[in-house]
């Protein structure tokens, strides 16, 4: 009798012929998330097991399990020799801390076990109702708990109650790469992480203004890669000051253009990285309306820079609250709310345009090099691992 943790995942299902190869990227980051720790990976029928591992490790092993992508969901369970007396034995054991309704399902993949499955539940469920009559009670349809019995063409049975629903989503490193433009707020972390979960790769990408953002500022932008990354995989992030841009657009251009003019720079830097380290997207976390920079008119400024790449907003309909509730799961949160100043934030106008006017903005471009700045900004470009 051992402990394994059954894998399940969902979306993987609807795939055709690509379904081996993302069952077995799935199977790749199962194994790089448990990288550190003793286990045995088991591909079976639908599912992923987890064996041999240290019982000191199996909340660990949890944990880690419910940020891997494209996990539906784990059961912690027992593995016990395909023997009558062993199941029912171990059944009752399970069952014995449980209160309230409950029902067998039983499973029967091999064939020559002698009893059938409508009739070993049926036996089973009598047995534990019995024993525990005082704290459970049979109910078929949504009861509070479920004694399963998966009875494998191998010779062995698994048993297991709980059902620890995990991310979802799609397998990390199957939807492409794409580039993260990561500030220190709540929301592009939340936007990285549901890129994530669609099964991108992520690289990322933060500006700062040293002096007028601090290291702190940077520290905390490599805090929240570290975080995403338990989600997302290995990130490779880039770190580029756009202080000089800024004091150019400071002296040069008008006031209230500040932001859109920035984030026009912002964009135009974007792409070139992606182009030079293979992201076939831009992943930014705008959502409309949220701020002077995000009405459609603002994104259509922005936006109007880039030549041949993707932008992907995947918070562009949400409600902060909701972004917050996200941010609040995944542990960004806490970080992203550290009263570091964000490049953004540097020579703030008092009234930034709302509805800023593409060919005015372009107009006051003329009076900036922007080919030279966009070029001196990638020479100071530092790189992290996280
Ligand atoms: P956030 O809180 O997401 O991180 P925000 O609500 O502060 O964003 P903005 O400052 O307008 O909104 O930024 C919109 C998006 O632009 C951010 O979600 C992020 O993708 C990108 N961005 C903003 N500032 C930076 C920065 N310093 N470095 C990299 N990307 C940035
Ligand atoms: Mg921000």
């Amino acid at each position: 009798m051992k402990k394994v943790v059954i894998i399940r995942y969902c979306e993987i299902h609807l795939k055709g012929k690509n379904k081996g190869y993302f069952e077995r990227l799935l199977g790749d980051n199962i194994k790089h998330a448990l990288k550190d720790l003793d286990f045995k990976c088991v591909k079976i029928p639908a599912r992923y097991l987890i064996e041999d591992f240290s019982e000191d490790d199996l909340d660990e092993i949890v944990s880690r399990l419910q940020k891997v992508s494209g996990i539906h969901s784990i059961s912690v369970a027992i593995l016990v020799p395909s023997e009558k007396e062993i199941i029912y034995q171990t059944a009752l054991d399970l069952c014995k801390d449980k209160v309230g309704t409950f029902k067998v399902d039983t499973n029967r993949a091999d064939k020559r076990f002698p009893v059938h499955s409508v009739d070993l539940s049926r036996e089973l469920g009598g047995l534990i109702l019995s024993k525990y009559a005082k704290n459970l009670s049979v109910k078929i349809k949504n009861p509070d708990f479920c004694v399963n019995i998966d009875i494998r063409e191998s010779g062995d049975t698994l048993i297991f109650t709980d059902v620890i629903k995990c991310m979802g989503g799609m397998p990390v490193g199957g939807g492409g790469k794409g580039l993260l433009l990561l500030s220190g707020g709540i929301d592009s972390p939340v936007a990285g992480y549901m890129m994530a979960k669609r099964g991108m790769k992520l690289k990322a990408l933060h500006f700062h203004s040293y002096p007028y953002t601090s290291d702190q500022a940077k520290e905390k932008v490599i805090d929240l890669a570290k975080k995403l990354s338990l989600y997302a995989g290995d990130i490779e992030l880039y770190v580029v000051s756009v202080t000089k841009i800024q004091e150019a657009i400071h002296e040069n251009c008008s006031e209230e253009l500040m932001i859109t003019m920035l984030r026009r720079f912002m964009m135009r830097i974007a792409e070139r990285l992606a182009n030079s380290i293979g992201a076939q997207a831009i992943i930014t976390g705008e959502s409309l309306g949220q701020v002077a920079s995000q009405t459609i008119e603002s994104l259509t400024t922005s936006n109007a820079v880039i030549e041949n790449i993707p932008v992907l907003r995947p918070l562009i309909a949400f409600d902060k609250l909701d972004i917050i509730a996200i941010a609040e799961k995944i542990d960004t949160f806490e970080t992203s709310i550290l009263p570091y100043e964000d490049c953004c934030t540097v020579f703030l106008p008092k009234f930034p345009a709302i509805k800023p006017r593409l060919d005015k903005v372009e107009k006051e471009e003329q009076n900036l090099n922007v080919d030279q700045l966009i070029n001196e900004a990638f020479t100071n470009i530092e790189k992290f691992h996280v």
